[in-house]
């Protein structure tokens, strides 16, 4: 069952040097308890994408077009056409965020314990104090040891790790239905990302939410998603069931990115293993944005003409496919 489709969603970002076309005509569904992993190069639209979704695009960025409809209990709703209001009780409680830096969605000056019973607060009505329990329970959900203790403690006081535990646990303190974690392992160790991820396993199981997970690294696709979109330059280039696109990757900067894999480095965080440069998305390259770093590339057809997206289940946006 679809939760969420998103369909030819376009953001720009209105520079002095130019309109930058960050995303551009983006099209995909989330299913309900599924994990969906999108991956590709810094500045490939991952992020701008799925803060997209609840116009979470700040100026100069500005969604252009497209639609979000998240389909809850038979209702149908445009999260790009819905009244501020409500879309602000649907962010941060049926679609819930994790961001790559822990620290920015903490306050300094409030305990952990209290900042995630606010949230709880905020949505569910009543005092803050009244949570205070549930607060705890809910670090102890996220395996911080000593959960009773730590809930009194500023976020200084935490380690990176716990840091990004506790905005874990404040993310999912009103069951989300869908979670979208940017990059939230990139600044914690290999461990603490097994763990983390182990726990997102967990959570979905428990309640039933669909997981949006942004990375770099293809290992942790492979362990953790069900589907992967693969994104460049601002669109999808490919799409499908983890194992086939492990398998059998059409793309070739999918390609690219899994030679990556074979040869793994376990602390590299910027992957770039495609020869070349990202494009530049005030002027992207014609037809196929991917075309100056292609090895296949075909002249008078890729820097001409725009692949489409096409293919049932696994899809991908290559002439050589065509
Ligand atoms: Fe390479 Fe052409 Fe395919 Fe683009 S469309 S990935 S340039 S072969
Ligand atoms: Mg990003």
């Amino acid at each position: 069952m679809k939760i969420l489709e998103v369909r030819n969603l376009t953001v720009y970002f209105y520079t002095y040097a130019g309109v930058v076309r960050a995303v551009e005509n983006v099209s995909f569904d989330l299913y309900k308890g599924e994990t969906l992993a999108i991956v590709g190069e810094t500045g490939s639209g991952k992020s701008v994408t799925t803060r997209a979704i609840t116009r979470l695009v700040s100026p100069p960025g500005k969604i252009v077009s497209g639609s979000v409809i998240y389909r809850r209990d038979g209702e149908e709703l445009d999260l790009l056409k819905l009244p501020d209001e409500e879309l602000r009780k649907i962010r941060g409680s049926e679609i819930a965020y994790v961001f790559q830096d822990p620290s920015s969605a903490l306050d300094p000056l409030y305990t952990v314990g209290y900042q995630i019973s606010e949230t709880v607060a905020a949505h569910r009505g009543g005092k803050i104090k009244q949570y205070l329990g549930e607060a705890v329970e809910l670090l102890r959900r996220v395996l911080i040891p000593d959960p009773e203790s730590r809930s009194k403690a500023y976020p200084h006081q935490l380690s990176g790790g716990m840091k990004q535990r506790s905005v874990i646990a404040m993310a999912i303190s009103n069951r989300p239905k869908i979670l979208i974690a940017d990059e939230p392992t990139t600044a914690v160790d290999v461990t603490v990302q097994a763990q983390l991820l182990h726990l997102f396993k967990k959570l979905k199981e428990e309640i039933g939410m669909s997981i949006i997970f942004i990375t770099h690294n293809m290992g942790l696709v492979a362990e953790h998603a069900d589907r992967v979109i693969v994104m460049y330059g601002g669109k999808i280039v490919e799409e499908g069931p983890v194992d086939e696109v492990f398998e059998n990757p059409r793309h070739p900067y999918t390609q690219g990115l899994l030679r990556a894999v074979i040869n793994p480095i376990k602390t590299q965080e910027r992957l770039e293993p495609v020869p070349g440069t990202i494009p530049n998305l005030i002027n992207p390259p014609a037809g196929c944005r991917f075309h100056p770093r292609c090895p296949y590339f075909i002249k008078g057809k890729c820097d001409v003409e725009e692949p489409p997206l096409v293919g049932d289940r696994h899809k991908v946006a290559c002439w050589l496919y065509v």
